[in-house]
C-alpha cells in the first residue's frame, strides 16, 4: 500500500536540493582518500569507516559480515621461458609486479598480479597463442591441426570474461593459461601510434597487469569455489611487455597470424604473431593459496512510508588502489549518502525505503552482494522495486553507457535529461583525449542525455535513442536482475572511442590517472552523483513507479534478431508473442501515464489504481524467472536476459535459447523456444490483468 505524503519538501524541491548540494570537492576528497591504499576483500577497517561516515550523515547503518573463501598469491608464482636443450636453463622470467613510477605514489603498494580463485599448480609445457581464448578460437586452432592438448596457452584479454577464457582452454585440453592485455584493445592511444605510455601520456603502461577473478560469472555468482564455478588448470596474468618476449619465442612456429582472420594479429610493435606450439618450453607456477575470509557488507537504511525499497549499490573491495574500480563509484555514493542524510534533516521522507549497500568481495565473484541478497531473498522479492548499481562512475569515457533492465529505460533517459553535461568546460583543458569526439566537441554540450544521444548517433547513425546495452554480468547487479527478478541497472561514463587507456585492475588504476586522464576536474563523478541520486529519489518518491514496459518489447525484438542461428519458424513464433507482449506493454504504460497526471490528488481509488499499476510493473521481471533455472546453468533464472554463457560481461536476450543454439541440439532448441514462448505469453497476460 502506498503511504500518504508527510513531506515538508515537495519532490521537486528535494530534486533541486540534491542537484545543487552535490559537492565535487567532497567527491574528489573521497577519491583521494580511498585510493591512497588497497582494500582487498575482508577489509574491516575500511567497512567500519564507511559505516561511521554514513551514520555521521544521519543514516542508520549496519555491517553484515559473512564467511567466504578467497586466495592470495604465494611467493612461488612465476612464469619462465625455459631452454629445453640446456637442462632447463631459464631464458627469461616475467615480472608479476608493475614498474614503480616515481610520480604515482601508489604504484609501489599492493599484491603482485594473480587470478582470484585460480587453480594452484605447476606446468612445464610448450606454448600456443590462442587469440582471445574464446571457444571459437580453440575450434579454429583445432581445425588447423594446432593442438593445445597439455600445452600452456597465451591469450589476450578483452572480448570475453577472463574466467571463461580459462574454462575454454581447459575444455580444449590445455594445461595452463597466461593472459595479457594486447594494445590491440586500446584503440588510438598506443605506443605504436606514437603516444607516450602512462604517466606521461594516455597509452597503457607496458608493465601494467590486469588482476581479476577467474570464477565463471556467467554460470553463477557468489558461489563456493567448486569445480563447477572455477577452473581446474592454473592461470596467471602478465604484462604486454613480458607477453612480447613469449610471443617472440613463438616466431616461426605454427601459423603466421598475418594470414589468419582479423583479430588474431595483435598490435604489439615489432612482433610477428605465430600460433605455435613453441619449440621452447614455458614453466607456469601458480602458487594460489586459498583461505577463509570474513567479508563485511555495509548497509545503510533510510526508512520510507512503506516496506517497499529501492537499493543503490557499489562495492568497496579492490585489487589495487582502484581509483576507477570501485573508488569512483564509492566516492560518488558517499556524496549521495551525505545529500540524502541532509534531505532527511530537512524533514524529507521517501515514500519507499532507500537502502544503500557498500558490498565487500565483489572482485572474487560478486560474493558480498550475492550472499546478502540470498539471505534477504524473500523480503527483496516482495518489496524491492529496483536495484541501481554504480561500480565505476567513470573509467575515462565521456558519455553514459548503461546496461539495464528495459523497465528502467525511461527513468535513465529522464534523469540524464535533468543533469548538465560534465563535458561543458573540459574544452579548456589542452589535451586531445579530453576533446574526446570529433562530432561531440563541435556541437557544444547541454545535458548528459544530449551527449549520450550524440555519442550513440556517431557510433550508429540509424539510432534515435541513446544506447543501453543488454544486462549481462560483471558486477553486483547480477543476483538482483537475473536470480531475483528485480529490475536493475549499472551505469558508467564510459562511451567513446578516443579515451586514455584505463589500466583496469592494475596498479595504475590510481588517483593520479584519474586526476590527469580519467576525469580531470571530477565533473563526470559529479554528474554521476546527480544522475544516480535523481533516479534514486524518483523511484523512491513517485507514487506511480517511473517504469516503462514499451522498451522491453523493443529489447526482446532486437535480441531475437541477434539469434542468428534460429530457424524462421521459431522466429515467427516468438515474434508473434512479442507483438502480444508489446500491445499489453503499451496499454500498461498508458495507464501509468494517465495516473501521473494528477500527482497531488489523493484518494482511495487512486491509491488502489496506482498500487495495481505498480504491482503489474513489478510482476514483469519476476514472471520471467524460471524457478528451475536455465537448463544449462541453474543459478540463472531469467528467461528474457542473461549474460552470454561464453561472454560474461555482455548480455544476451533469451539465454535459454542462446545456450541451446550453442549446443546445436534441435530438441533442446525447441524446448527452449517453447518455454520462452510460454513465459512471454504469461507475462503479457499478467501485464494486462488489472489487479
Ligand atoms: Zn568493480
Amino acid at each position: 500500500m502506498q503511504g500518504t505524503s508527510e513531506n515538508y519538501l515537495t519532490d521537486e524541491e528535494a530534486e533541486n536540493f540534491l542537484l545543487s548540494s552535490i559537492s565535487t570537492e567532497n567527491i574528489r576528497q573521497w577519491s583521494r582518500t580511498y585510493s591512497a591504499g588497497v582494500h582487498l576483500a575482508g577489509d574491516y577497517t575500511h567497512a567500519s569507516s564507511i559505516k561511521a561516515l554514513w551514520q555521521s550523515y544521519g543514516i542508520p547503518t549496519a555491517i553484515s559480515s559473512h564467511q567466504t573463501i578467497i586466495d592470495d598469491p604465494g611467493p612461488e608464482t612465476a612464469v619462465r621461458l625455459i631452454d629445453k636443450n640446456d637442462s632447463g636453463k631459464v631464458l627469461f622470467e616475467v615480472s608479476l609486479v608493475e614498474d614503480v613510477l616515481p610520480s604515482d605514489s601508489t604504484s609501489s603498494i599492493g599484491l603482485p598480479a594473480f587470478h582470484g580463485l585460480s587453480c594452484a599448480g605447476r606446468v612445464v609445457a610448450h606454448l600456443v597463442y590462442a587469440n582471445f581464448g574464446r571457444p571459437e578460437d580453440f575450434r579454429f586452432l583445432d581445425e588447423h591441426n594446432i593442438s593445445v592438448k597439455d600445452c600452456i596457452v597465451l591469450c589476450k584479454y578483452s572480448a570475453n570474461l577472463r574466467g571463461l577464457k580459462v574454462r575454454a582452454a581447459q575444455e580444449a585440453g590445455a594445461a595452463g593459461v597466461i593472459l595479457y592485455n594486447d594494445p590491440q584493445e586500446d584503440g588510438e592511444y598506443t605506443v605504436a601510434n606514437g603516444y607516450l605510455p602512462y604517466p606521461e601520456g594516455p597509452a597503457r603502461h607496458p608493465s601494467a597487469i590486469q588482476r581479476g577473478s577467474v570464477s565463471y560469472f556467467s554460470v553463477a555468482a557468489g558461489q563456493f569455489p567448486t569445480d563447477e564455478f572455477t577452473p581446474q588448470i592454473p592461470s596467471v596474468p602478465i604484462s604486454y611487455r613480458d607477453a612480447a618476449v613469449l610471443l617472440r619465442a613463438l616466431k616461426g612456429d605454427g601459423l603466421d597470424c598475418k594470414n589468419l582472420p582479423s583479430g588474431w594479429q595483435g598490435a604489439l610493435h615489432d612482433i610477428e604473431y605465430y600460433t605455435g606450439a613453441s619449440s621452447t618450453l614455458v614453466e607456469l607456477v601458480n602458487d594460489a593459496r586459498r583461505k577463509e575470509c570474513k567479508i563485511h557488507n555495509v548497509i545503510g537504511t533510510i526508512e520510507g512510508l512503506s516496506e517497499e525499497c529501492v537499493i543503490i549499490g557499489n562495492h568497496h573491495d579492490s585489487w589495487s588502489v582502484g581509483a576507477v574500480d570501485p573508488v569512483s563509484g564509492s566516492a560518488v555514493m558517499n556524496e549521495i549518502a551525505r545529500t540524502l542524510g541532509a534531505l532527511g534533516q530537512r524533514g524529507w521522507k521517501p515514500r519507499r525505503k532507500i537502502i544503500l549497500a557498500s558490498w565487500d568481495n565483489e572482485e572474487y565473484g560478486l560474493v558480498g552482494s550475492t550472499t546478502w541478497a540470498t539471505l534477504n531473498e524473500s523480503y527483496l522479492k516482495e518489496n524491492c522495486v529496483a536495484y541501481l548499481n554504480v561500480d565505476e562512475a567513470t573509467n575515462g569515457g565521456p558519455t553514459l553507457l548503461p546496461v539495464s533492465s528495459p523497465l528502467l529505460t525511461q527513468a535513465l533517459f529522464d534523469a540524464a535529461q535533468s543533469v548538465p553535461s560534465p563535458l561543458e568546460n573540459s574544452m579548456e583543458v589542452d589535451q586531445d583525449w579530453l576533446f574526446i569526439l570529433d562530432g561531440l566537441s563541435d556541437k557544444g554540450h547541454d545535458t548528459v542525455y544530449s551527449d549520450w544521444l550524440q555519442q550513440t548517433e556517431l557510433d550508429n547513425p540509424s539510432s534515435s535513442t541513446p544506447r543501453i546495452d543488454t544486462i549481462g554480468t560483471g558486477s553486483d547487479f547480477t543476483i538482483f536482475q537475473h536470480h531475483l527478478g528485480i529490475p536493475s541497472t549499472d551505469v558508467v561514463f564510459s562511451g567513446g572511442k578516443k579515451n586514455a587507456v584505463f589500466q583496469y585492475h592494475s596498479k595504475y588504476d590510481s588517483y593520479l590517472w584519474m586526476e590527469k586522464f580519467g576525469d580531470p576536474g571530477f565533473r563526470k563523478h559529479t554528474a554521476m552523483a546527480q544522475l544516480w541520486g535523481l533516479m534514486t529519489l524518483r523511484i523512491a518518491s513517485q507514487a506511480t513507479l517511473p517504469f516503462t514496459a514499451g522498451p522491453y518489447a523493443g529489447s526482446l525484438k532486437q535480441g531475437l534478431s541477434n539469434l542468428e542461428l534460429l530457424s524462421d519458424i521459431n522466429r515467427r513464433e516468438l515474434n508473434q508473442v512479442i507483438d502480444r507482449f508489446s500491445e499489453e506493454a503499451a496499454r500498461l504504460d498508458q495507464e501509468a501515464e494517465d495516473s501521473r497526471r494528477h500527482p497531488n490528488v489523493f484518494d482511495q481509488n487512486r491509491y488502489l489504481m496506482i498500487d495495481g499499476i505498480n504491482k503489474r510493473y513489478m510482476s514483469i521481471e519476476k514472471s520471467f524467472l524460471n524457478e528451475e533455472g536455465l537448463p544449462q546453468r541453474r543459478w540463472y533464472k531469467h528467461m528474457a536476459f542473461g549474460p552470454g554463457l561464453w561472454e560474461g560481461y555482455g548480455g544476451v536476450v533469451f539465454p535459454a535459447i542462446a545456450d541451446a543454439l550453442l549446443l546445436h541440439d534441435d530438441a533442446l532448441i525447441q524446448e527452449a523456444v517453447d518455454a520462452t514462448t510460454k513465459v512471454i505469453i504469461k507475462v503479457a497476460k499478467l501485464m494486462g490483468t488489472k489487479i
